[in-house]
């Protein structure tokens, strides 16, 4: 068992950002990063493909955005990343397009930078500079959380990996939020297992407020496209209400590659149909289907594009379960329930940048500082 001070649950933008801040105040207890994925990144990772060892596709967020230029503390983590390469400033154009796929004018570009070469790029660059006594487990999904006599215990479903800790911080809501009863057919969602009501009157008040949020899930459908010779190419193509309504399309991103090929994400939006073990591979296969066929119409507009779609490669569907916070959130003065020596960090704590790239890493920083404190 490996048994540190601090275990943080999830290693996307606010995981590791938190390990990075951690890290950088010269934190001095052993630290943990546990995360269920293959790599850092979560929601700002970027797939990549078998056999094809310069293919990189941001199959989630594209881009991270910011409703201000950031200042303060926030430009103080973001200017070593702006040196070192790995976050650039977003050039290429958005476009936006209506309901008979024509282009139209949108809102103003607001302020968006992106991981380079690709997403990934970020966490992996916040993760390198982590407190010296820390260790990340990647491949491990944990379903069990114990908390007694001042110590938590944390296990997979097999509980071949077992983990000790004197303070736990989750990223991710699935340990906490009722959503994953219906989709992994658990009980009561873990952290809830962990601490009984009444307990710690602030974690109650918490695992109400995570239970409030709502999220919208998103079918990711991930191309190869040959090399061709496209002008103009926007990074995004973002749908209208009307556009949206018509094909169930959120945005079309399109990134180019080392050798001339293009990935191209078409971000599918969901249709309410029930989630569950059994239902998700037929979803699955209607989503492909369905995003692929509309894809003609939709590229009117390209010409070139819709001539390369005939070449297209699928590297199927990524299905994004708690894709964007719509509603809800964790207020920040619940980050921390020290009662119970346990905190969350994430894009659904409110706050500027929610539900987006932005929130998470902001709230990292806020956990970071009151753990410094704690
Ligand atoms: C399709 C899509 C498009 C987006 N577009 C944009 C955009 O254009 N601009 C923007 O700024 N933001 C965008 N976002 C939002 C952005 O991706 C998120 O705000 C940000 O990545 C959230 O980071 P996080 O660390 O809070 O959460 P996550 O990235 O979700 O990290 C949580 C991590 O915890 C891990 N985890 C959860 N439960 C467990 C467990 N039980 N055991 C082990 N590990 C666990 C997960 O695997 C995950 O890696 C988009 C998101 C999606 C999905």
């Amino acid at each position: 068992m490996i048994e540190v001070d601090l275990a943080i649950v999830g290693a996307g933008l606010a995981g590791c950002a938190l390990t990075h801040c951690l890290g950088r105040s010269g934190f001095a207890g052993r630290t943990l990063l546990i995360e269920a994925g293959r790599g850092p990144g979560g929601r700002a990772s970027s797939r990549r493909h078998r056999g094809d060892p310069n293919w990189r596709l941001d199959h989630g967020a594209p881009a991270l955005n910011f409703t201000a230029a950031p200042q303060g503390a926030l430009a103080e983590l973001l200017q070593p990343l702006l040196d070192q390469g790995v976050l650039v400033k977003e050039q290429r154009p958005l476009v936006w397009l209506d309901g008979e796929a024509q282009r139209i004018d949108g809102p103003p570009q607001g302020l968006s930078y992106a991981g380079a070469p690709a997403m990934a790029s970020l966490a992996e660059a916040l993760l390198a500079q982590a407190p010296e006594r820390h260790q990340s487990v990647f491949g491990c999904r944990l379903r069990s959380l114990e908390y007694s006599s001042g110590r938590w215990q944390l296990a997979n479903t097999e509980r071949t990996e077992l983990f000790a800790a004197q303070r736990l911080v989750l990223t991710g809501t699935l340990l906490a939020h009722p959503r994953s009863l219906a989709m992994l057919a658990w009980g009561e969602p873990p952290l809830r297992s962990a601490v009984p009501s009444g307990a710690d009157p602030q974690l109650d008040a918490a695992l109400q407020a995570i239970a409030r949020i709502e999220a919208s899930v998103r079918w990711n459908l991930m191309l190869a496209l040959p090399a061709a010779e496209i002008r103009d190419l926007p990074r995004q193509i973002l749908l209208n209400p009307a556009a949206q309504e018509r094909w169930a399309i959120e945005r079309l991103v399109l990134q180019p590659q080392s050798d001339g090929r293009l990935g191209l994400v078409v971000h599918g939006l969901d249709d309410g149909q029930s989630i569950t073990p059994e239902s998700q591979p037929v979803l699955l296969r209607h989503h492909e289907q369905r995003l692929r066929s509309a894809l003609p119409e939709v590229l009117r507009a390209w010409p070139e594009l819709q001539r390369a779609l005939e070449q297209a490669e699928s590297h199927g569907v990524m299905r994004w379960g708690a894709a964007v916070p719509t509603a809800g959130g964790l207020p920040p003065e619940l980050q921390w329930c020290s009662k119970s020596a346990v905190g969350f960090a994430g894009d659904w704590i409110k706050g500027p940048g929610y539900g987006c790239g932005e929130g998470a890493l902001r709230s990292a920083m806020a956990l970071a500082e009151q753990l410094k404190l704690a």
